[in-house]
């Protein structure tokens, strides 16, 4: 948890998201601006900026979250889909606590 992160707000229901799943370890959420029909973020709870950032500890983490984006992508509709994990400013990361983009329905 860090205090100023957005999407630790959105963890903690802070801030109003456009919720489409949780459990334990993650949150999925429409993104805000959607760059397609259908754009939503997997997060996992854990504040970790970046991938850079992971460890081998976060291994089971990276495997989840993976194996999540066919499932929440189903679950939207999607047959198929995109994603994208942007990694520091350079990368063209604005919110530093990992995440996954999931994208289609263009
Ligand atoms: P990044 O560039 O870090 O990979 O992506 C961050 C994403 O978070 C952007 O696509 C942006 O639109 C989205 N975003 C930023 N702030 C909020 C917010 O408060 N709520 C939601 N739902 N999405 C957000
Ligand atoms: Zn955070």
């Amino acid at each position: 948890m860090s205090t100023d992160c957005i999407f630790c707000k959105i963890i903690n229901g802070d801030i109003p998201a456009k919720k489409i799943y949780e459990d334990h370890d993650f949150i999925a959420f429409h993104d805000i601006k959607p760059m397609a029909k259908i754009h939503f973020l997997i997060v996992p709870k854990l504040h970790v900026e970046t991938l850079k950032d992971c460890k081998d500890v976060h291994e089971p983490l990276l495997g989840k979250a993976l194996l999540l984006a066919p499932k929440l992508a189903e679950s939207q509709g999607l047959v198929g889909f995109k994603t994208l994990i942007n990694t520091g400013r350079e990368g063209g990361q604005e919110v530093f606590h990992i995440h996954i983009h999931v994208f289609g329905g263009n």
